[in-house]
C-alpha cells in the first residue's frame, strides 16, 4: 500500500509549524501567564483560545466514538476541505476525482487551488455512482476522491458497498463528507477508520446540531493524518465562544435526536403532500432535512415563491437537476406555508 509520505506534498510533510505560547506550554498548574503577550484585562476574553480544542473534542469523541487524537475541528467543514488541498495536492498538477452533482466547495477549493477537478455523473434516475467509473477516472497524479453521503443536492444516501470498494482500490485519500449522517438510516463510516488509513470521514455542527452560526466542522482520520492538519491550520482556527458553545451542545445529544425525529417526520409528511401536487414530477429518494423535487417549471415557480417570501433552492442549472428545487425541512408552520403557497400555484 501507498504510504502518507508518498500522497503529501513534500513541502507539507517537512513542514516546521508555527509553535505558539499556547503550544510551549498547555499544562494548568501555572498561575501567572506572561508568556503571550496578552493583555491581563478583560477576561475572559484576553486569552488566546486552545489551539488543539482538547476539551470539545474529548466531548465529540465520547458522543461519535473517535479516540480524540483522530478528531480535526476546523472553522467549518470548508476548513476540513480547503486543507485536504493545501496537504496533498500540488498546485498545477495533482487533480481530484469527485461524484456529480453534489457539493459546490469541492470544486471551489479545487479552483482556488489551482487543482483539476474530474467528474463523474452519477446515474440520472438513481443518483447512485459506479466505484469502478470512479475508479477510471484516476491517474497517477489524482490524490483525492470526494463523495459525499447523504449527497447534497440530491438527498439520497450512496451504496456502502460501492463506497468501501473505492476506499479499499483506490492508491491515494477518499474523503466521505457526512454532513448529513445524523438524519440518515446508514451507519456513519467513522467506524471503517481503524481499517482504512486513506478513509478521511467529515462532519459538522451546521446540519443536526442546529449549530451553523457557529462554524464547527470536523474530519476524522488517522492520527497521521490529524497530525499533519494540526501543523497546517491556522494555529487559533476555532475560537473560544464557538469553543463554549460546541461543549454546551454537545452536552444535550438527546436534543438532537429530537429535533432529528421532528424533521424526520415532517419529511415524510411534506414528501407525501408534495407528490400529491401537480406540479410535482418526482421527489427523489432522500436521507437528509432537505429532499429534491423535480417540477414542472422549477425557475417559475422558484420566482413564485419568492414573491410569496418563501425561498428554496432552485437547482434547476446542476448537471443532472433540470427542473429541481431542494426543499430544507423546517417548523411544521414554515412547511405548511411552503406547502399552502403551492397549491395555490
Ligand atoms: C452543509 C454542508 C456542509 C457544512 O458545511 P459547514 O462549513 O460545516 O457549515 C458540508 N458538506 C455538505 C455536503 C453540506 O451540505
Amino acid at each position: 500500500m501507498i504510504s502518507l509520505e508518498q500522497l503529501v506534498r513534500p513541502n507539507i510533510w517537512k513542514l516546521a509549524p508555527y509553535s505558539s505560547a499556547r503550544d510551549e506550554y498547555s499544562g494548568k498548574e501555572a498561575h501567572v501567564f506572561l508568556d503571550a503577550n496578552e493583555n491581563p484585562y478583560n477576561a475572559p476574553y484576553n486569552r488566546y483560545p486552545d489551539p488543539l480544542q482538547r476539551e470539545v473534542k474529548a466531548a465529540l469523541s465520547k458522543v461519535k466514538g473517535v479516540p480524540a487524537d483522530m478528531i480535526f475541528l476546523g472553522n467549518g467543514s470548508d476548513e476540513a476541505i480547503d486543507l485536504a488541498y493545501r496537504v496533498f495536492c500540488q498546485p498545477g498538477r495533482d487533480n481530484v476525482v469527485a461524484i456529480a452533482p453534489t457539493y459546490g466547495m469541492y470544486k471551489v477549493c479545487a479552483d482556488i487551488n489551482d487543482v483539476e477537478y474530474r467528474e463523474v455523473l452519477l446515474d440520472e434516475s438513481t443518483y447512485q455512482f459506479s466505484a469502478d467509473r470512479l475508479l477510471a477516472a484516476c491517474d497517477v497524479h489524482t490524490k483525492l476522491i470526494w463523495i459525499c453521503s447523504p449527497n447534497n443536492p440530491t438527498g439520497n444516501s450512496l451504496s456502502r458497498d460501492e463506497m468501501l470498494k473505492v476506499i479499499e482500490s483506490f492508491e491515494g485519500i477518499v474523503i466521505v463528507d457526512e454532513a448529513y449522517i445524523d438524519f440518515s438510516q446508514q451507519p456513519s463510516l467513522c467506524r471503517e477508520l481503524p481499517a482504512h488509513p486513506n478513509l478521511i470521514v467529515m462532519q459538522t455542527m451546521s446540519k443536526a446540531w442546529g449549530s451553523a452560526a457557529i462554524r464547527l466542522g470536523m474530519a476524522f482520520a488517522s492520527k497521521e493524518i490529524i497530525h499533519i492538519y494540526n501543523k497546517v491550520k491556522y494555529p487559533y482556527n476555532v475560537n473560544m465562544l464557538t469553543q463554549q458553545q460546541a461543549l454546551e451542545a454537545l452536552k444535550d445529544p438527546f436534543e438532537v435526536d429530537k429535533w432529528v425525529k421532528i424533521l424526520l417526520a415532517e419529511r415524510s409528511r411534506m414528501i407525501q403532500a408534495l407528490n400529491e401536487l401537480p406540479i410535482c414530477q418526482q421527489v427523489f429518494k432522500t436521507d437528509a432535512n432537505f429532499f429534491l423535487a423535480r417540477v414542472t417549471d422549477a425557475n417559475a415557480i422558484y420566482n413564485y415563491l419568492v414573491d410569496k417570501g418563501v425561498i428554496v433552492r432552485n437547482r434547476n442549472r446542476i448537471t443532472l437537476c433540470k427542473d429541481c428545487l431542494r426543499i430544507t425541512i423546517g417548523t411544521r408552520s414554515e412547511n405548511n406555508e411552503l406547502l399552502s403557497a403551492l397549491r395555490q400555484y
